[in-house]
């Protein structure tokens, strides 16, 4: 039993987080990087944080993360980090060869207040910067925020230093992706594809982390997306942005900077938000929706409908990213399932508001917190005060799904002791048919594990 300290007893917390749901800004920074092509995650701080970072992000995804870091040592930490930073862009330009340095604060160079664009701005001037390459920064403090935080400051970063309005508007959308799977944004790609309407994604991890293998060692994979496209952003037509957490910040520099109008969408997680992206392409692109869309949306409004009655009044408890939760609260209410517990680390006040208009008249007895002390602990104490039929959350659950024998269906960052994520999407309405079978396999074998012999069903 590794959890069973925890009471049903709530007292009330100030300072204490336990088991936080969230990690911190730079792993974000560093994943929304990783979805840039050429481009080398840089972690201006300690070693240490790198290794955190990378090892996150290689354990979830299976596959090598690159970054390098400006390896701070004691002198670093009281002197400051320009000399370790200008000599670290001197060395990746020359040993590594990408085409941008996405540069990250970490906890202690922004404590002792290293300013990551005067010092990019020295490192070019004194020539460290070769003709035709890049140096990008983002704040990412961990004491505020959570890895969500960073990976919008890095995409917010890319749209800053990248983006030009030439005055020649195309017709393409820009999509910002929130911090969803490579799989999604392949989905999220194909989807566009299918509707006819020419997106540029930013970021985009499909072909960066769930990279064939192909027995040889790409530095920099084919994927990602490309800087030419990131500069035409400021060209576009619209924005979309997916994920109001991940995407507003950027979605708002575009505008700001290249007059390019935006629009933020849930991520395209279950039938409603999906359809609602759909719709935004299908107004942005001008163009109708295809038959072989509303078939995908059919076969899953089908699949709902043969399996009801398993999913009926369940009771759920979720943790994660905002972003992730609200839609699929949504889609959870949607089939009449009953999301009662919902915790996320990362701070937002819209998070509140979305959980109540969800949730306050269909599911008066749910729970839900974020932002500070709304961690993991408090989500089992709410447990062991009345139990749930499912959980749906990153690995970190399985100690509570371990100890109290509830069924687990792992969903988001850090997913590090399964495998899928990266291939299989969970967005869009194929996305949402895996994710509905994964609920149905759990809570149906459990009830084949458990139901008394002359309940026991060879057809279900
Ligand atoms: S919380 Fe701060 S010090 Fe700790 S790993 Fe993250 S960036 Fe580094």
């Amino acid at each position: 039993m590794l959890l069973r300290h925890t009471t049903d007893e709530i007292k009330e917390r100030k300072a204490l987080t336990v088991n936080p749901a969230k990690t911190c800004q730079p792993v974000g920074a560093m994943y929304a990087a990783l979805g840039v092509h050429g481009c080398l995650p840089h972690s201006h701080g300690s070693q240490g944080c790198c290794s955190y970072h990378r090892s996150m992000l290689t354990r979830h995804y299976k596959e090598p993360v690159m970054a390098s870091t400006s390896s701070f040592t004691e002198g670093s930490s009281v002197f400051g980090g320009q000399s370790n930073l200008v000599q670290a862009i001197n060395n990746i330009f020359t040993i590594y060869n990408p085409d941008i340095i996405a540069i990250h604060s970490t906890c202690l160079s922004e404590t002792i207040g290293d300013d990551l664009k005067q010092i990019s701005q020295k490192a070019k001037e004194e020539g460290k910067v070769p003709e035709g390459k890049y140096v990008v920064y983002a704040n990412t403090p961990s004491y505020v925020g959570s890895h969500v935080t960073g990976y919008a400051n890095m995409v917010k970063g890319f749209i800053r230093s990248f983006a030009i309005n030439t005055g020649k508007k195309t017709k393409k959308i820009n999509v910002l992706s929130g911090w969803v799977e490579p799989s999604d944004m392949r989905e999220m790609k194909r989807l566009s594809e299918l509707m006819k309407v020419e997106i540029i994604l930013l970021p985009d991890t499909s072909d960066v982390l769930d990279a064939p293998m192909t027995g040889k060692h790409e530095m920099y994979p084919k994927g990602g997306t490309k800087l030419e496209d990131i500069v035409e952003m400021g060209n576009a037509k619209a924005t979309l942005g997916l994920g109001h957490w991940c995407t507003n910040d950027a979605a708002i520099q575009l505008e700001n900077t290249c007059k390019v109008k935006f629009t933020i969408e849930e991520l395209p997680i279950g039938i409603r938000a999906t359809d609602r992206y759909i719709q935004a392409l299908s107004r942005l692109g001008a163009v109708s929706v295809p038959q072989s869309i509303t078939d995908e949306r059919g076969r899953l409004l089908d699949m709902i409908t043969d399996m009801h009655q398993y999913l009926a009044g369940k009771r759920v408890a979720l943790w994660g990213d905002p972003d992730i939760l609200i839609p699929l609260t949504e889609f959870l209410v949607d089939m009449e399932m009953k999301p009662v517990y919902i915790v996320s680390g990362t701070p937002g006040k819209r998070f509140m508001k979305k959980m109540e208009e969800l949730l306050s008249e269909k599911i008066p007895e749910a729970k839900f917190k974020n932002g500070l002390n709304a961690d993991m602990y408090l989500m089992h104490q709410w447990i062991k005060q009345q139990g749930v039929d499912l959980l749906i959350g990153n690995t970190y659950g399985k100690y509570i799904s371990r100890d109290d024998g509830i069924p687990f269906v792992r969903l988001g960052f850090p997913t590090i002791d399964r495998v899928g994520h990266s291939y299989f999407p969970t967005a869009g309405y194929q996305g949402a048919m895996r994710l509905l079978e994964k609920i149905l396999n759990v809570l149906l074998d459990k009830q084949d594990a458990e139901c008394p012999e002359e309940k026991f069903e060879l057809v279900m």
